[in-house]
């Protein structure tokens, strides 16, 4: 993206040309692709950065703000990240013999320093002397530069591997270095700071300053609040705003560009959420109400265990919900195997006995499968609805994408006609041409795979507003429930059913303790023997080149056939299970672990949620620092749920005083949902607050970090109730670009998932 491109301005495009979706200029600018304002080949290399409109760029912040004579913090670096920062090189010099010869060099920013380390490339010897002899020339002790390149670590040491760099004089001038990296001297020369962006190899973040500086020329932008917002937001106007962090001057103008835009963020969320409330007001429900000795007293009185304290309460704040003429949404959240199932069941079962259906949601077919059995199974002779039973009972059915026209025309037409009352299933559920007799309550199990989008979906499907509970085991700080779920009522199951076995969790380090690798499949064959079922998960189906990862495949004949030797668990029943399986066999797979009729289990994350065997006793983790903290604990969670304690090793090979390693700790030191979740937001930055798994999270929540930010929240928040307060329609034109801006983001990140 070097040379820059012709420039079209966006100025003079005609409402219809932008679909008229927008009711201010500011917002039909900041929609604007940016190939239209910077070309198509600067436009393409954004879009690398999921840049595509003129307000992505111009929101896209950088990550540190440097001056042309200070140094940029190295202690801030994280793996993968790409980065440029000016140091000094401390000393430098050849190592090794050709073929192998490379140029190394320490550098420093004072407190902290970076490995380089340039290959000189084998082939040619002349050619790598010349090269070997000038990075030796540039690059001697005392040089100083700007390096930039994708940061990794090797024993706890940052390194950078074959980075662009240009040399520069005291005054940040460029000095030496590759003509084609000439435009990072901006970095070094520049009057007042210079931001450092998050890059890639195809947008630099000399290129991106180079655009961003551009786009600024061309627009002009009226802020999009009423002055009153941004009176009580204490906050710069947009423009402003957009200036001071790209082209501060002092810190202090950086802080208050970012109190601004996060700000805007937070409340663009809270004036949809307050927007979601205000029709939400407008909707009604059929009010489903219980009688004493109806269906869900039946149940009740044939669980063969007591429900926790937790489950009674939530039961009854639910029921009441389900009586009132307004439609219940609310979230529920618990720990894994608190037992949120059994409460869901409950509210179907209430609204089954007056004539209602419940569609229950699961993220996976095997979810749904395993939902519709022990569903089934739980009811008993309740499940056999139409029967003998009549009144008292109801018919559960599952549906999904992959079953036979058959069994689908079967299942529609008990759904059409109401026979069932429980329908379970995946997104299959959504699809057009099933229709519901009396669609009375949705059931979304796992709701971190679902957005905002599918739950509306489904709403519109039901003649009346149906009830939504929404349960996730992933548990939500206050302030994500308040920015992503402010819609939605939150209860919160805490306690565990009783008789829940303890877990011990063991990070084990495949570099130090090789040995500990054949010891934990010894302990899946030591728990087989005493009866008890395993679980093998790793990161991948299949083998891919250039990540030594290793995936079911793999692993699954190393265990079993192994090479010359038969494998660690050649004696014992073992199968794979991943998504790229057929369903029906993914069904069988998991029909026959639940049976006993399999030892052990190699699959991947699609053991992630929800999946119950409660006999299964070990986990192990392969390459478990490819997974995410929240993932790891939901993973664990299949074990230790039945009478034996479970055992959870996680293998890694990753440094020991990594970041990645941190996560794995943490996941061994605490079982306890809540605190693992924070220790996760807080490891993660800006932009991936809850990962693009969250409604809109990927495109709407870029600067707020969920944990840090609490204040803006809450004031966002606030501010948005006044607003509704001011103007109940939130009709201004400001407020409806903001709310149409974060659907669309809501709308687009569904899409992307599905
Ligand atoms: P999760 O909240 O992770 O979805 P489940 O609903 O799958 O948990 O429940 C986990 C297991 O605990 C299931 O086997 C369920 O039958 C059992 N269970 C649920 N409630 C209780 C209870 N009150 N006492 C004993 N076991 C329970
Ligand atoms: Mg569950």
């Amino acid at each position: 993206m070097s040379e820059p491109a012709p420039i079209v301005t966006a100025v003079g495009e005609t409402p219809e040309a932008s679909g008229g979706l927008w009711q201010t200029e500011t917002a039909r600018v900041l929609s604007t692709r940016l190939g239209r304002m910077v070309g198509d080949k600067t436009a393409t290399a954004l879009a690398t950065l999921g840049l595509y409109s003129v307000g992505d760029l111009l929101r896209h912040v950088p990550l540190h703000w440097i001056m042309g004579a200070e140094s940029s913090p190295l202690d801030e670096l994280r793996e993968g990240e790409y980065a440029a920062v000016v140091a000094d090189v401390e000393h430098s010099g050849r190592v090794g013999q050709h073929p192998k010869q490379r140029f190394v060099a320490t550098i420093s920013d004072g407190a902290h320093q970076v490995e380089l380390t340039f290959f000189a490339g084998g082939k040619y010897p002349k050619a790598a002397e010349s090269r070997l002899a000038y990075w030796e020339k540039l690059l001697p002790p005392g040089a100083r530069g700007i390096f930039a390149g994708k940061f990794s670590y090797f024993r706890g040491q940052a390194q950078l591997t074959n980075p662009d760099f240009v040399t520069i004089d005291a005054s940040g001038a460029v000095v030496g270095g590759a003509a084609r990296n000439r435009a990072m001297g901006r970095v070094g020369q520049s009057e007042g700071m210079i931001g450092l962006y998050p890059q890639t190899k195809k947008a630099k973040t000399w290129d991106i300053a180079e655009t961003v500086a551009l786009v600024l020329d061309q627009v002009d932008l009226a802020d999009p609040w009423p002055d009153w917002v941004r009176e009580r937001a204490e906050v710069l106007d947009l423009m402003s705003a957009f200036r001071a962090v790209h082209r501060p001057s002092r810190s202090d103008e950086v802080d208050a560009g970012l109190d601004r835009l996060r700000f805007d963020e937070a409340f663009r969320a809270q004036l949809t959420m307050a927007r979601r409330r205000a029709d939400a007001d407008h909707w009604t429900a059929i009010p489903r109400t219980v009688g004493e000795d109806g269906l869900l007293a039946a149940f009740d009185a044939r669980l063969p265990f007591s429900l926790t304290e937790g489950q009674r309460a939530i039961g009854d704040e639910v029921l009441a919900d389900l009586a009132q003429e307004r439609p219940m949404q609310r979230l529920l959240q618990g720990e894994v195997g608190s037992g949120k199932t059994v409460v869901a069941v409950r509210a179907m079962l209430a609204v089954a006995e007056s004539g209602g259906q419940s569609a229950l949601l699961a993220p996976t077919e095997v979810l749904a499968t395993q939902h519709a059995h022990s569903i089934t199974a739980l009811l008993g002779e309740l499940a056999h609805g139409g029967g003998l039973l009549g009144e008292q009972a109801t018919r559960v059915v599952l549906l999904t994408g992959s079953m036979s026209a058959a069994e689908r025309r079967a299942a529609l037409a008990e759904i059409a006609s109401g026979e069932a009352g429980i329908v379970v299933g995946t997104h299959a559920l959504l699809s057009t041409d099933i229709s519901f007799d009396d669609l009375a309550l949705v059931v979304v199990d796992e709701q971190h795979r679902f957005g905002v989008e599918q739950r509306a979906v489904l709403s519109d499907r039901a003649r009346a507003r149906p009830h939504v509970l929404v349960m996730t085991a992933t548990p939500i700080p206050r302030t994500v429930a308040m920015t992503i779920f402010g819609d939605l009522t939150v209860s919160t199951l805490r306690q565990v059913p009783a008789g829940r076995s303890e877990v011990s969790t063991v990070v084990v380090d495949e570099q130090a303790n090789p040995a500990w690798v054949d010891r934990a499949w010894q302990r899946i064959v030591e728990e087989v023997g005493q009866g008890r079922q395993a679980f093998v998960v790793c990161p991948k189906v299949r083998p891919t080149k250039d990540d030594p990862a290793r995936s079911v495949t793999e692993l699954y004949e190393a265990l079993t056939e192994g090479q010359g030797a038969p494998g660690p668990l050649a004696s014992l029943r073992v199968a794979m299970l991943h998504g790229q399986l057929p369903s029906a066999e993914k069904d069988e797979v998991m029909g026959r672990f639940a049976a006993g009729e399999l030892d052990v289990i190699v699959a991947t994350t699609v053991v992630e949620v929800g999946v119950d065997v409660p006999n299964a006793s070990v986990m192990v983790i392969s390459d478990a620092d490819r997974f995410g903290i929240s993932q790891l604990h939901q993973l664990r969670g299949r074990i230790g749920r039945g009478r034996h304690p479970g055992v959870c090793l996680l293998l890694t090979s990753v440094e020991a005083d990594s970041p990645a390693r941190e996560r794995l700790d943490a996941v061994a030191r605490s079982r306890d949902g809540f605190e693992l979740a924070e220790v996760d937001l807080a490891q993660r930055r800006e932009g991936d607050v809850l990962g693009a798994n969250q409604a809109g999270a990927r495109s709407s929540l870029r600067l707020i970090r969920v944990l840090d930010h609490v204040e803006v929240i809450e004031q966002a928040r606030d501010i948005a109730i006044e607003a509704v307060r001011r103007d109940p329609e939130l009709s201004d034109p400001g407020f409806v670009d903001a709310i149409t801006e974060t659907e669309l983001a809501a709308q687009e990140d569904w899409l992307e998932r599905n």
